[in-house]
């Protein structure tokens, strides 16, 4: 009946129902062979209904691939099912075939949704799931169909589609002139937050959050300011204007948080990023349909309280994926990441993207970290606890958009069962954070009870096919079970009374979703059977029978059987409800399990790596003693790695009294390969580490906070980004020098090696000497240009510093230790000559050098640069390398040469020869 209500059956359906025809249940009462032998499939020239309703949804989506569900599949039409057979792989058929108009159609069975959602999703496309909203047995015609969700990549809550390592967010942009606002939610934790930025600091902002889709207003040859439309990994989805009316958007705020102002919230209504926040809740109201009970609460973001990184530095230092590969593992995340659930993992990343720079919170965490190491068993506990619980975070908000499975409730509940031991563990700690989570820790205790009361041990993941509630929970459940139990007892019994009016010892009742119950005899006692029994099927050696008394029976246990699973729904629908009501405590203990777990793991990680406390200080300065490369050390054998100490500040600020600091610009030259990279990323990455609250790994550390850090690596480590390299280079470089302040710390990887040689050369010079003079920062310049070694001489706070290398028996090693003072030449040619490149050709570059390098030293063999003017004063247009005569040609031209004897002439010649080769 149900099929034939709904004539909308292709010839692919209808074989696919005769083939599963025994997972239709009994209950339907349909001869499925039969049906399918009489009927044929319909052939409808004019848009059926069911055409009709397909495409009045996807008129209201038009944006969106629609997934139509027709039984058992998902199907898509025309333009949709052709990008979908080449994005997902499908089969494209089509309907109406004898048609003049067949359409295009492909599909795929119900239950594989999550796989191929997430193939469209990660190609960038959004889908609107269209479901059947009645049960197809209840329905008078066709079975109503509506969008019930639409996932975008922004919006994703489903575990399946979620990786539980990164966060998720989506983010919306209200561009302005003088302000742009920003906000961003992650839909599958409730995490919602704004911020008000200068249109100079978005980028930084983005780089920071990473969203995976952002909202942004039409386009619009009007708007005030331009938008982005289209960022790395990131899906730019445009809204229309009206969703950006301040009114608008504050009153859907006050709505959603039931108040009737935002200040509790601690926000200024008329900012920007308040009327982005609006239009963001907006857009998830439409796309998930569903309640959004688990965003609780709106955060204000401050830039201030955060070390800035922008994207070029957080790319240069691999912070949460290499340049190269682009993947986790071997960025500095992937060896911080000691933690043992999703939820610290995630916290970490966060702590990672925005360092602090307030040294009373970073010292809190310090304190934390340090109780922790100091007490390996309480770390170890803790872990071991951590270890056990399930994402809280989004199984809460699961549970608050009403997606939570009856698994999910229980896995909840498992992990709220961990939580007072937890709590003890952390009670009577000295550090005031670790006491604050103790505080904070909510047990929950009404919600789990109630939970454990109802919920049995190891509970479903369907909602709909019973074995949720446990016995004793409901009484009305209960009897209704008995019933459907009962009924079996009542089958066992009816069969031993047949058996013994019949007299037939074989005869047993068997079971199968066709025919439901029915009575089977063996051929042999044929004659025995009562003229009340009806046939039903003949097999080769038995028959099969039923009787109104079995039919009636099996009526009523299929029904309890039914209410029973209808009852348990109900019933758990309840039970999530009432955990809704909790979503507050259960996202504040979810956040002290996060953080918990960050802390024991950095604690982890210090005493596995040996690692030190860094003290932070106001001072613009870093003495980090023995110090290693994080992610090296980890991945080359242990004891590979050779450390170094980082000495980088004012002499006079330090209070080392062994080897103290020796500049705040250090010049670090040394061959390809030696170590220069490592060695400044390592003092880039040791301070973020610092910043965010961990132990370093080194034997001793003081850093000085800084509020930036920017990182410009070599161009030719970005030949594979396919970019005019020096434009990008140069692009960097500017917003260096524009943005640093005296207390950023500054990394620069060969700067200037996009462009000629000399060219190349001036501007390092000309930019290291900015760096000094105006910006004051501290600045690691590794380069491979010998020239710059000059620069200490007339920077006073600039030193040399390169790496050592041992020279013997004509092969070099690089010892990878910094050392003081300048590369004592290049070693370019040496290590080409290493490489075997022909004898011939070594010789010829050493001339070449010899005169290239003769060309700009004066007498003493320095660099003939003349000397900067500082910015206040009047500036005047140097030339670089403005070189006088050579001293050697003076030399000649003051010689008498009526004066010389032959000899003395060849003598003289000597000389001068000597001179210039020296
Ligand atoms: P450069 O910048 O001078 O060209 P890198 O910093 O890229 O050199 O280092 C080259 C390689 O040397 C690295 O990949 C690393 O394996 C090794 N290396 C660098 N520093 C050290 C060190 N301190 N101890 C051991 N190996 C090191």
């Amino acid at each position: 009946k149900t099929v034939g209500g709904d004539l909308e059956l292709g010839p692919r359906r209808w074989a696919a129902i005769s083939s599963t025809a025994h997972c239709i249940p009994s209950s339907a009462h349909i001869d499925i062979a039969l049906f399918v032998e009489t009927f044929q499939p319909p052939t409808p020239t004019m848009p059926t209904p069911m055409m009709e309703r397909y495409l009045e949804v996807k008129r209201q989506h038009a944006g969106s691939i629609l997934l139509f569900r027709m039984g058992d599949f998902y199907e898509v039409f025309h333009e949709d099912a052709e990008l979908c057979a080449r994005v997902l792989g499908l089969t494209l058929t089509s309907r109406d075939k004898s048609s003049a108009n067949p359409i295009p159609m492909a599909g795929f069975p119900y239950h594989q949704l999550d796989n191929y959602l997430q193939k469209l999703i990660q190609s960038g496309f959004r889908a609107a799931i269209c479901d059947q909203v009645e049960n197809p047995k209840m329905a008078k015609g066709l079975v109503k169909r509506e969008v019930t969700r639409v996932v975008t990549p922004g919006t994703l809550t489903d575990e399946e589609l979620l990786n539980p390592l990164e966060s998720n967010y989506l983010a919306c942009i209200r561009p302005g002139r003088q302000t742009v606002g920003l906000a961003w939610l992650e839909v599958s934790t409730g995490r919602f937050v704004t911020s008000d930025v200068e249109p100079s600091q978005l980028a930084d902002e983005l780089a920071r959050i990473r969203p995976a889709e952002c909202l942004v207003p039409e386009t619009d040859e009007t708007a005030a300011a331009p938008v982005p439309t289209e960022s790395h990994g990131m899906a730019i989805t445009q809204r229309p204007a009206w969703c950006f009316s301040p009114d608008e958007a504050r009153r859907g705020l006050l709505e959603h948080f039931r108040t009737q102002t935002l200040e509790g919230f601690d926000i200024d209504e008329t900012a920007p990023s308040v009327t982005a926040a609006g239009c963001l809740l907006q857009y998830v109201q439409e796309t998930q349909k569903s309640a959004l009970d688990h965003i609780v609460r709106l955060e204000r973001y401050c830039r201030g309280t955060n070390l800035i990184l922008d994207a070029a530095a957080r790319r240069s230092l691999e912070l949460v994926r290499t340049m190269r590969e682009g993947t986790r593992e071997g960025s500095l995340l992937s060896v911080l990441d000691q933690t043992v659930s999703p939820m610290g993992a995630r916290l970490l990343a966060e702590w990672l993207s925005g360092p602090l720079t307030d040294i009373g919170a970073i010292n809190r965490r310090l304190d934390a970290v340090e109780e922790f190491t100091g007490d390996s068993m309480l770390c170890h506990d803790v872990r071991e606890q951590l270890k056990q619980t399930y994402d809280l975070e989004r199984l809460t908000s699961r549970v608050a958009t009403l997606r939570a499975s009856p698994r999910d409730v229980g896995c909840l509940t498992q992990t709220l069962a961990l939580l007072p031991k937890l709590k003890a563990m952390l009670a009577g700690r000295s550090s005031s954070l670790l006491r604050q989570l103790e505080y904070d820790l909510d047990l929950c205790g009404e919600i789990r009870s109630d939970v454990e009361k109802h919920l049995v041990q190891e509970p479903p993941l369907s909602t709909t096919d019973g074995g949720i509630i446990r016995s004793g929970a409901c009484e009305r459940l209960d009897k209704l079970r008995d019933l459907a139990r009962g009924g079996k007892e009542w089958i066992a019994r009816y069969q031993s009374q047949q058996i013994e009016r019949t007299g037939i010892p074989s005869l047993k009742i068997g079971f199968n979703r066709v025919f439901g119950y029915y009575l089977e005899v063996t051929a042999a006692h044929r004659d025995k059977i009562p003229d009340d029994y009806i046939r039903k099927q003949t097999l080769k050696n038995q028959e099969r029978f039923i009787t109104p008394e079995l039919k009636e029976h099996e009526e009523k246990v299929l029904r309890a059987e039914e209410q029973a699973n209808m009852l348990e729904q109900e019933l758990f629908q309840g039970l999530r409800e009432r955990v809704t009501r909790h979503v507050s405590p259960l996202r504040a203990s979810a956040e002290v399990l996060a953080q918990t777990d960050v802390l024991a793991a950095l604690a982890h990680l210090a005493t596995s790596g040996g690692y030190c406390r860094p003290e932070l200080t106001r001072e613009s300065l870093l003495d980090i003693r023995e110090s290693r490369h994080p992610v090296l050390d980890r991945l080359q054998p242990s004891g590979d790695f050779i450390p170094n100490d980082i000495r980088l500040g004012e002499a006079a600020q330090s209070r080392a009294e062994k080897d103290p600091p020796t500049g705040r610009v250090q010049i670090i030259t040394g061959p390809n390969m030696s170590g220069k990279s490592t060695y400044i990323r390592q003092a880039a990455l040791l301070t973020l580490m610092a910043q965010i609250g961990s132990f370093v790994p080194a034997s001793e550390a003081r850093v000085g906070v800084a509020d930036r850090i920017f990182a410009r690596v070599g161009a030719s480590d970005e030949l594979s980004r396919g970019q005019s390299t020096f434009m990008v280079e140069m692009t960097e470089t500017a917003r260096i020098l524009n943005a640093a302040t005296a207390r950023s710390l500054v990394i620069l990887d060969e700067i200037g090696r996009g462009t000629s040689t000399y060219d190349g050369i001036s501007l390092a010079w000309a930019i290291t000497e900015f760096l000094h003079d105006e910006i004051r920062c501290r600045t690691l310049f590794a380069t491979h240009y010998h020239e710059l070694t000059e620069l200490p001489a007339t920077l006073r706070h600039a030193a040399n510093w390169n790496v050592a290398v041992r020279e013997q028996d004509d092969t070099i090693t690089f010892l990878h230790r910094i050392v003081e003072g300048a590369a004592s030449r290049s070693y370019g040619i040496h290590v080409a000559e290493l490489a075997g490149v022909p004898p011939d050709v070594i010789r010829r570059a050493a001339v070449i050098l010899d005169a290239l390098e003769a060309d700009h030293v004066d007498e003493r063999g320095r660099s003939h640069v003349p000397p900067r003017t500082t910015r206040t004063a009047r500036r005047q247009q140097l030339s670089l390398f403005e070189s006088g005569e050579h001293p050697v040609l003076s030399e000649i031209r003051g010689l008498d040469i009526n004066d010389m004897t032959p000899l003395g002439a060849l003598q003289e010649l000597s000389r001068i020869r000597d001179a210039l080769n020296s």
